[in-house]
Protein backbone atom coordinates (compact mmCIF):
# COMPACT_ATOMS: atom_id res chain seq x y z
CA UNK A 1 0.00 0.00 0.00
CA UNK A 2 1.13 3.19 -1.00
CA UNK A 3 2.25 5.81 2.12
CA UNK A 4 -0.59 8.26 1.12
CA UNK A 5 -3.46 5.46 0.91
CA UNK A 6 -1.51 4.11 4.58
CA UNK A 7 -1.95 7.54 6.55
CA UNK A 8 -6.14 7.89 4.75
CA UNK A 9 -6.58 4.70 6.37
CA UNK A 10 -5.22 6.41 9.62
CA UNK A 11 -7.52 9.11 9.36
CA UNK A 12 -10.92 7.18 7.38
CA UNK A 13 -10.64 5.10 10.77
CA UNK A 14 -9.54 8.18 13.62
CA UNK A 15 -12.16 8.96 16.27
CA UNK A 16 -9.69 12.63 16.89
CA UNK A 17 -8.22 14.13 14.62
CA UNK A 18 -5.72 16.77 15.47
CA UNK A 19 -3.86 18.90 12.92
CA UNK A 20 -1.18 21.37 13.09
CA UNK A 21 -0.46 23.62 10.57
CA UNK A 22 2.88 26.56 10.19
CA UNK A 23 4.51 28.33 8.05
CA UNK A 24 4.78 25.70 5.69
CA UNK A 25 1.78 25.58 4.37
CA UNK A 26 1.29 29.46 3.86
CA UNK A 27 4.68 29.71 1.62
CA UNK A 28 2.71 27.91 -1.36
CA UNK A 29 0.34 30.37 -1.35
CA UNK A 30 3.13 33.12 -1.43
CA UNK A 31 3.30 34.41 2.44
CA UNK A 32 6.58 34.48 3.75
CA UNK A 33 7.79 32.30 6.53
CA UNK A 34 9.26 34.51 9.43
CA UNK A 35 10.04 32.58 12.08
CA UNK A 36 11.33 29.07 10.35
CA UNK A 37 15.01 28.48 9.90
CA UNK A 38 14.90 29.88 6.59
CA UNK A 39 12.63 32.82 7.89
CA UNK A 40 12.43 36.44 7.06
CA UNK A 41 13.27 36.95 10.91
CA UNK A 42 15.98 34.00 11.61
CA UNK A 43 18.08 34.96 8.60
CA UNK A 44 17.87 39.04 9.43
CA UNK A 45 18.01 39.68 13.23
CA UNK A 46 17.27 43.34 12.75
CA UNK A 47 14.12 42.53 11.21
CA UNK A 48 13.52 40.49 14.05
CA UNK A 49 13.99 43.10 16.83
CA UNK A 50 11.99 45.31 14.46
CA UNK A 51 8.69 42.58 14.85
CA UNK A 52 9.61 42.83 18.74
CA UNK A 53 6.48 44.00 20.82
CA UNK A 54 8.93 46.21 22.45
CA UNK A 55 9.93 47.88 19.48
CA UNK A 56 6.74 48.30 18.41
CA UNK A 57 5.38 50.40 21.42
CA UNK A 58 8.87 52.26 21.39
CA UNK A 59 8.83 53.19 17.94
CA UNK A 60 5.83 55.51 16.62
CA UNK A 61 7.51 55.75 13.25
CA UNK A 62 7.61 51.81 13.04
CA UNK A 63 3.71 51.98 13.86
CA UNK A 64 3.24 54.59 11.21
CA UNK A 65 4.62 52.63 8.22
CA UNK A 66 2.60 49.29 9.73
CA UNK A 67 -0.15 50.75 9.33
CA UNK A 68 0.25 52.66 6.28
CA UNK A 69 1.51 49.58 4.62
CA UNK A 70 -1.96 47.40 5.97
CA UNK A 71 -4.11 50.13 4.43
CA UNK A 72 -2.53 50.27 1.31
CA UNK A 73 -2.96 46.10 0.88
CA UNK A 74 0.71 45.18 1.20
CA UNK A 75 0.62 43.13 4.16
CA UNK A 76 -0.75 39.44 3.87
CA UNK A 77 -2.24 38.79 0.49
CA UNK A 78 -2.47 35.71 -0.45
CA UNK A 79 -5.00 33.38 -1.25
CA UNK A 80 -5.49 29.77 -0.53
CA UNK A 81 -3.75 26.77 -1.63
CA UNK A 82 -4.41 23.22 -2.60
CA UNK A 83 -3.23 21.98 0.98
CA UNK A 84 -5.36 24.41 3.01
CA UNK A 85 -8.47 23.54 0.63
CA UNK A 86 -7.91 19.83 1.29
CA UNK A 87 -7.48 20.06 5.07
CA UNK A 88 -11.19 22.21 4.45
CA UNK A 89 -12.35 18.56 2.72
CA UNK A 90 -10.60 16.26 5.76
CA UNK A 91 -13.24 18.14 8.24
CA UNK A 92 -15.79 16.80 5.73
CA UNK A 93 -14.52 13.27 5.38
CA UNK A 94 -13.11 12.51 8.77
CA UNK A 95 -13.36 13.19 12.11
CA UNK A 96 -11.13 16.28 12.12
CA UNK A 97 -11.74 17.69 16.21
CA UNK A 98 -9.18 20.79 15.72
CA UNK A 99 -7.15 21.94 13.43
CA UNK A 100 -4.08 24.64 15.41
CA UNK A 101 -2.24 27.09 13.12
CA UNK A 102 0.81 28.70 13.92
CA UNK A 103 -0.16 31.09 10.90
CA UNK A 104 -1.77 34.58 11.05
CA UNK A 105 -3.23 34.73 7.44
CA UNK A 106 -6.92 33.15 8.18
CA UNK A 107 -6.12 31.10 4.91
CA UNK A 108 -7.61 28.16 6.51
CA UNK A 109 -10.94 29.65 7.36
CA UNK A 110 -10.94 31.63 4.11
CA UNK A 111 -10.50 27.43 2.58
CA UNK A 112 -13.58 26.28 4.25
CA UNK A 113 -12.26 25.25 7.61
CA UNK A 114 -14.70 25.59 10.19
CA UNK A 115 -13.71 29.14 12.16
CA UNK A 116 -14.85 27.15 15.73
CA UNK A 117 -12.22 24.12 14.91
CA UNK A 118 -9.76 26.52 14.00
CA UNK A 119 -7.40 27.86 16.86
CA UNK A 120 -4.41 30.40 16.26
CA UNK A 121 -2.30 30.34 18.23
CA UNK A 122 -0.09 32.87 17.57
CA UNK A 123 -3.33 35.22 16.68
CA UNK A 124 -4.62 37.02 13.61
CA UNK A 125 -4.79 39.50 11.23
CA UNK A 126 -8.43 39.87 10.96
CA UNK A 127 -8.26 42.01 14.17
CA UNK A 128 -6.74 44.27 16.02
CA UNK A 129 -6.16 44.36 20.30
CA UNK A 130 -5.30 46.89 22.53
CA UNK A 131 -1.89 46.55 24.27
CA UNK A 132 -3.43 48.14 27.71
CA UNK A 133 -7.22 46.87 28.34
CA UNK A 134 -7.08 44.43 25.82
CA UNK A 135 -10.34 45.45 23.45
CA UNK A 136 -10.40 43.58 20.42
CA UNK A 137 -11.77 45.16 17.39
CA UNK A 138 -11.75 44.28 13.51
CA UNK A 139 -9.40 45.22 11.37
CA UNK A 140 -11.00 47.01 8.77
CA UNK A 141 -12.57 49.10 11.55
CA UNK A 142 -8.91 50.19 12.58
CA UNK A 143 -7.72 50.54 8.69
CA UNK A 144 -10.85 52.94 7.92
CA UNK A 145 -9.29 55.10 10.71
CA UNK A 146 -6.03 55.11 9.02
CA UNK A 147 -6.96 56.06 5.71
CA UNK A 148 -9.14 58.48 7.30
CA UNK A 149 -6.08 60.45 8.69
CA UNK A 150 -5.53 58.95 11.77
CA UNK A 151 -2.13 57.36 11.44
CA UNK A 152 -1.51 55.99 14.80
CA UNK A 153 -4.94 54.92 15.58
CA UNK A 154 -5.18 54.58 19.43
CA UNK A 155 -7.81 52.46 21.18
CA UNK A 156 -11.41 54.17 21.42
CA UNK A 157 -12.04 53.16 25.37
CA UNK A 158 -8.63 53.62 26.82
CA UNK A 159 -6.70 55.90 24.56
CA UNK A 160 -4.04 52.73 24.65
CA UNK A 161 -1.69 51.63 21.76
CA UNK A 162 -3.75 49.27 19.19
CA UNK A 163 -1.80 46.89 17.59
CA UNK A 164 -3.14 43.79 15.13
CA UNK A 165 -4.00 40.61 16.96
CA UNK A 166 -0.71 38.70 16.36
CA UNK A 167 1.37 37.19 19.13
CA UNK A 168 4.66 39.09 18.25
CA UNK A 169 7.52 38.26 19.72
CA UNK A 170 8.43 39.17 23.13
CA UNK A 171 3.98 38.45 24.03
CA UNK A 172 2.73 36.09 25.40
CA UNK A 173 0.18 33.41 23.97
CA UNK A 174 -3.44 33.77 24.95
CA UNK A 175 -3.57 31.22 27.24
CA UNK A 176 -7.10 29.82 26.65
CA UNK A 177 -5.74 29.62 23.40
CA UNK A 178 -2.67 27.41 24.33
CA UNK A 179 -4.77 25.52 26.79
CA UNK A 180 -7.73 24.21 24.35
CA UNK A 181 -4.84 23.39 21.62
CA UNK A 182 -3.37 21.28 24.10
CA UNK A 183 -6.42 19.74 25.64
CA UNK A 184 -7.28 18.93 21.94
CA UNK A 185 -3.96 17.14 21.16
CA UNK A 186 -3.72 14.91 24.87
CA UNK A 187 -7.30 13.56 23.00
CA UNK A 188 -6.36 12.41 19.62
CA UNK A 189 -5.89 10.06 18.02
CA UNK A 190 -4.29 10.90 15.23
CA UNK A 191 -1.88 13.50 15.23
CA UNK A 192 -0.64 15.52 12.14
CA UNK A 193 1.82 17.87 12.01
CA UNK A 194 1.92 19.96 8.49
CA UNK A 195 4.49 22.46 7.00
CA UNK A 196 6.34 23.30 10.76
CA UNK A 197 9.09 22.62 11.83
CA UNK A 198 7.92 21.48 15.22
CA UNK A 199 10.99 23.10 16.54
CA UNK A 200 9.67 25.62 18.81
CA UNK A 201 7.70 25.71 21.77
CA UNK A 202 5.06 25.64 22.38
CA UNK A 203 3.80 24.48 19.66
CA UNK A 204 6.22 21.73 19.96
CA UNK A 205 4.71 20.02 23.06
CA UNK A 206 1.85 19.31 20.62
CA UNK A 207 2.83 16.81 19.31
CA UNK A 208 4.49 15.67 22.35
CA UNK A 209 1.11 15.50 24.10
CA UNK A 210 -0.20 13.50 21.59
CA UNK A 211 2.36 10.37 21.76
CA UNK A 212 2.44 10.72 25.00
CA UNK A 213 -1.27 9.84 25.06
CA UNK A 214 -1.13 7.38 22.51
CA UNK A 215 -1.95 9.10 18.97
CA UNK A 216 -0.57 7.75 15.85
CA UNK A 217 1.98 10.57 14.87
CA UNK A 218 2.18 11.64 10.97
CA UNK A 219 4.77 14.92 9.85
CA UNK A 220 4.57 16.10 6.51
CA UNK A 221 7.45 18.86 6.30
CA UNK A 222 10.11 19.67 3.77
CA UNK A 223 13.24 19.53 6.36
CA UNK A 224 13.32 17.27 8.62
CA UNK A 225 11.72 17.29 12.60
CA UNK A 226 13.00 16.64 15.53
CA UNK A 227 9.80 14.02 15.60
CA UNK A 228 10.49 12.38 12.56
CA UNK A 229 11.99 9.58 14.46
CA UNK A 230 8.91 9.64 16.44
CA UNK A 231 6.60 9.56 13.12
CA UNK A 232 4.23 6.43 12.25
CA UNK A 233 4.81 8.32 8.50
CA UNK A 234 7.32 11.57 7.31
CA UNK A 235 6.25 12.90 3.87
CA UNK A 236 8.51 15.69 2.68
CA UNK A 237 6.42 16.19 -0.62
CA UNK A 238 4.97 20.07 -0.76
CA UNK A 239 1.48 20.59 0.92
CA UNK A 240 -0.32 21.75 -2.36
CA UNK A 241 0.47 18.03 -3.52
CA UNK A 242 0.89 15.85 -0.50
CA UNK A 243 -2.47 16.55 1.15
CA UNK A 244 -5.22 16.76 -1.66
CA UNK A 245 -3.08 13.10 -2.29
CA UNK A 246 -3.82 12.15 1.33
CA UNK A 247 -7.45 13.66 1.33
CA UNK A 248 -8.85 11.81 -1.82
CA UNK A 249 -7.74 8.64 -0.18
CA UNK A 250 -10.67 8.77 2.79
ZN1 LIG B 1 -7.88 50.03 25.46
Amino acid sequence: MDEDARIAGWLRDADRIVVLTGAGISTESGIPDFRGPNGVWTKDPAAERRANIRHYVADAQHRRDSWRRRAAGEAYAGAPNAGHVALAELERRAALHTLVTQNVDGLHQAAGSSPDRVIEIHGNVREVKCLDCGRRSPMAEALDRVRAGDDDPHCTECGGLLKSATVSFGESLVPADLERAQDAAAGADVFVAAGTSLGVYPAAALPELALRNGAVLVVLNAEPTPFDGLAEAVVRERLGTALPAIVEHI
